[in-house]
This record gives C-alpha cells, sequence and structure tokens, in this order.
C-alpha cells in the first residue's frame, strides 16, 4: 500500500502540507469558494505538492489540482463524455476510433485527479482481467499496429498487472508499437521507478513511445530529468501532451519555458491539446482564436521541433483535429 504521506486525498491535510506561506495564494484562488467535498474527488501527491512550494507560479500549478465551487456550475456545451468514448467502445476497455490504432483503458487509477480532466464523469468499467480483455480483442483485430495504454493511468497498474498487460499485447506479432501515456513522471515519480525493470526492456520488444502529459515547466524537475534520462537511453521516443489551460499556461513566456525545459530533459512537444469540454471544467477553456495567437507567438521564439501540435478532439473524427 501506500506509504503515508505519499498522497493527500483530504484538501485539509494538502492545504496543511503547503503551509501558511500560501494562504494568500490559495484565498486568491478561491474567491469562488474552494469546494470541500467535490464530486470529482481532491488527490494530489506528496511530489506534486513539493514542486508547488519550489515553482515561481503556484498558482498555476495549483489550480490544477484544487477544486473550486465553479466546477459545480452547468455550462452549455460542456457534457460527461465530451469526446465521445462511450460510443468508440469496443469494450471494456478497448477505445478504437483512428485507424489500426487502439486505445486501452488500463486502470481507473490515477495519480492525481486533475480538475480539468476529461475523464471527469468516465464511468471506467475495467473487469478484474484487463490482459485477457485486451488479448482477446487483439486475436480478432489483427490489423491493429499500435496500441496506446491509456487510462486512468497505466503506471498505477501493479508491476505484476503492468507485466501481464504488456505482455498479452506482445503476444500478437502485428501490434509493433507500444505507447504509454502517463501523468506520473511530474506526479509519482516513485511509482515510474517500480516498473523500472520492465520498462527498460520493452524497447527490445516494441517501438516504444512515451507520451507524458506535462502542463508546466515548473512540473519538471531533476527526478524527471533523471527519469526520461533513463528511458531514453533503453530506446524510448519520448513525447509531451498539454493541455492549454487558462491561468496555468495560457501565456507565450510559460509556454515557451514549457517547450524548451522538456527538450532540456530531451523531450518533445507534441500536442497542445484545447481543453475538452467535460462538465466541470470550463473555467479553464482558452478560446481558439487566442490558443491560435499563442501558437504564432511561441512559433517566433521557438526552433520549429519544439512547437506542439494545436488540436481539438472532435467526436467521430478519424483524428484529431488541427485548429
Ligand atoms: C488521441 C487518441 C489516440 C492517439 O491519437 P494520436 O493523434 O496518434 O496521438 C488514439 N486513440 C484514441 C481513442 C485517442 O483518443
Ligand atoms: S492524469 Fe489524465 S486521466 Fe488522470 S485525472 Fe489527470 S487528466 Fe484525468
Amino acid at each position: 500500500m501506500e506509504n503515508p504521506g505519499t498522497v493527500f486525498t483530504q484538501i485539509s491535510d494538502f492545504l496543511d502540507y503547503l503551509g501558511s506561506d500560501f494562504s494568500g495564494t490559495i484565498s486568491k484562488l478561491s474567491k469562488d469558494g474552494l469546494d470541500l467535498s467535490p464530486k470529482f474527488p481532491f488527490l494530489c501527491s506528496r511530489h506534486f505538492a513539493d514542486l508547488i512550494k519550489k515553482s515561481s507560479h503556484p498558482e498555476a500549478l495549483l489550480r490544477e489540482v484544487l477544486p473550486l465551487t465553479v466546477e459545480r456550475e452547468k455550462v452549455p456545451g460542456f457534457v460527461d463524455d465530451p469526446v465521445g468514448d462511450l460510443p468508440a467502445g469496443k469494450s471494456d476497455c478497448v477505445i478504437q476510433k483512428y485507424d489500426r490504432r487502439a486505445l486501452i483503458v488500463s486502470t481507473a487509477t490515477c495519480g492525481v485527479r486533475c480538475r480539468f480532466c476529461f475523464r471527469k464523469n468516465y464511468p471506467f468499467q475495467n473487469g478484474p482481467d484487463v490482459a485477457r480483455e485486451v488479448s482477446n480483442w487483439l486475436d480478432t483485430h489483427s490489423d491493429v499496429w499500435e496500441v496506446i495504454l491509456s487510462g486512468g493511468d497505466p503506471i498505477t497498474l501493479s508491476p505484476g498487472a503492468f507485466r501481464d498487460l504488456v505482455e498479452s499485447i506482445a503476444a500478437h506479432p502485428p501490434v509493433t508499437t507500444l505507447r504509454i501515456h502517463t501523468r506520473l513522471p511530474v506526479m509519482r515519480p516513485d511509482l515510474v521507478m517500480q516498473h523500472f525493470e520492465l520498462l527498460r526492456e520493452l524497447p527490445t520488444r516494441f517501438s516504444c513511445v512515451l507520451v507524458s502529459h506535462v502542463n508546466h515547466a515548473d512540473e519538471l524537475d531533476d527526478e524527471s530529468a533523471a527519469l526520461f534520462a533513463h528511458l531514453k537511453i533503453c530506446g524510448w521516443t519520448l513525447l509531451n501532451q498539454s493541455v492549454l489551460l487558462k491561468g496555468v499556461n495560457d501565456s507565450p513566456d510559460k509556454l515557451t519555458a514549457l517547450c524548451r525545459k522538456l527538450f532540456e530533459q530531451g523531450v518533445l512537444p507534441y500536442y497542445l491539446h484545447q481543453l475538452d469540454h467535460a462538465n466541470g471544467v470550463a473555467h479553464f477553456e482558452v478560446s481558439d482564436e487566442r490558443a491560435r495567437e499563442l501558437i504564432a507567438e511561441i512559433r517566433t521564439k521557438l526552433p520549429g521541433y519544439l512547437v506542439p501540435k494545436l488540436v481539438r478532439e472532435i467526436a467521430g473524427e478519424k483524428s484529431k483535429t488541427p485548429i
């Protein structure tokens, strides 16, 4: 089980840990009211709390994890299944929207509950045996060449369950690329390390891509740098996707700093996502017009290979949609 203090599930414990230095920032953030009993429960790691403490923009990182009462507001156009996962579900844990590529909802668990989460309202229903279910599905889908482990966060699986899942995929030779989407390098680097033995050997079996989910430069520290360096040496391709979030990273300086810091740690910016319109996230919305301006501006400050693609996910489309 968790070491005591590895994660905070109570907002009050989290605020106590941050200490009185943060009371000004928090009262500024929570002028609309902290939600002490949010429908999407609070969860944040001690590691991320330490990043907040070290950050020169603590309010940006705090916004990502602190529940506010504005999340309760119903806003037209913001719905429970904004990306059309439910119609695309092929079994309880396989989602296939795109040609010859499949996404596995590996687990319902994350290392954090991001307040802007697009799966805030997703009715996770993993059976006890994801590995068997994925294997059965791949048996009848021999055209699938890329399998994406998402979630929840696949790195929250136990090392045994994670290995079972990967082995069940490796037993299907048409699958040549394994991709993992995870926020844990910046939220729970300790959990990533638990899987290191397996992560190290995977590039001998698949082309391996790790897509980290990092939204702000201050989420990256020496621990994430060490993790990424290890993965890179083992042969992983390292990419990052961010969500464009009001009050977190919606300025040219913040985006430029993020892209440069990612690159310093060996990671290339891949996507900058426009927010998925899940219920309870409207206060993070940045308009498409502003998003295009931001990308145009960072393009003048960064080499082309550090400019992420600005996209949105539109339910029913055959790929992410460029904006
Ligand atoms: C986003 C997504 C992918 C991956 O799309 P890329 O554009 O290749 O990053 C695959 N499957 C599903 C269901 C997705 O939502
Ligand atoms: S890590 Fe991703 S899936 Fe998990 S709570 Fe955050 S946004 Fe949602």
